[in-house]
């Protein structure tokens, strides 16, 4: 037994030095909780969401699945996402994609799985697989913020998380493209690592605009054998046609 594990330690702990909030650095009252630390505040701000389509992600007027999804599937069986790319949540990505930005992905994780637990493990899902960077891009940043956020995912779950999409080439960040290049853009540009016979994935990425990345990364899985193919998303970029979140 490790000296942490000592009934009251950890409470003693919390009581000299209290837990801290990833996100605002406020001091959290509630003892000796595991995991990344959030406060009350940031949660409820960082998770406030429009009602989405369950399929796909679109803002909706109410809940349930687009007329889009309902006449042709979407291209993953379901998307979770914590929030719109707007203001707070686009600090807090940003924050997460610096270099010494685990925290705080790892904080991110945390709101997804506590967020959409019931969904999760209604998916079934039994590996979590991040969106991958490019190794050079990795390199030159230190960091994967998708990559963290799905460790993060995956710990919360209790599931393994697993590399097993890789990029094969460097392709153009999508967001500095026009919507209809982002497809080309990403042609070849993923393969899976190894098979997958069976597995009911979730695939993890900090921000989706088009999806296409997601679908990318959904066609390598389906060919190395994946049953089912879910994805969570910190935040979605919604066009402009999306409701505003405060109405
Ligand atoms: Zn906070
Ligand atoms: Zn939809």
């Amino acid at each position: 037994m490790a000296w942490t594990d000592l009934p009251g330690i950890g409470t003693i702990l919390d009581l000299l030095c209290p837990p801290r909030c990833v996100f605002c650095h406020a001091d959290v009252a509630t003892p000796a909780r595991r995991g990344a630390v959030a406060c009350d505040a940031c949660v409820a701000r960082l998770s406030r969401d429009v009602p989405r389509c369950s399929a796909c992600g679109e803002p909706l007027p109410g809940t349930g699945i687009c007329l889009r999804c309902r006449l042709r599937r979407v291209a993953w069986d379901g998307l979770a996402v914590l929030a719109p790319y707007a203001d707070d949540i686009r600090d807090v990505v940003l924050r997460a994609k610096r270099p010494a930005g685990e925290g705080v992905a790892a904080g991110l994780a945390s709101l997804l799985v506590r967020k959409h637990r019931e969904r999760f493990d209604g998916w079934n899902i039994d590996t979590v697989v991040p969106v991958p960077m490019h190794w050079l891009r990795r390199a030159s940043r230190g960091t994967s913020a998708a990559h963290e956020i799905a460790r993060g995912v995956a710990a919360g779950l209790g599931l393994p998380c697993r590399r097993s999409v890789r990029r094969t080439r460097r392709t153009r960040m999508q967001n500095e493209l026009p919507f209809e290049e982002r497809h080309a853009n990403l042609q070849g540009a993923f393969r899976a690592a190894g098979r997958l016979e069976g597995s009911r994935v979730l695939l993890v990425d900090d921000v989706t605009t088009t999806g296409s990345t997601l679908a990318g990364c959904r066609e390598v899985l389906v060919e190395a054998g994946a049953t089912a193919v879910y994805a969570a998303v910190v935040a979605r970029a919604d066009r402009a046609a999306a409701i505003d979140p405060e109405s």
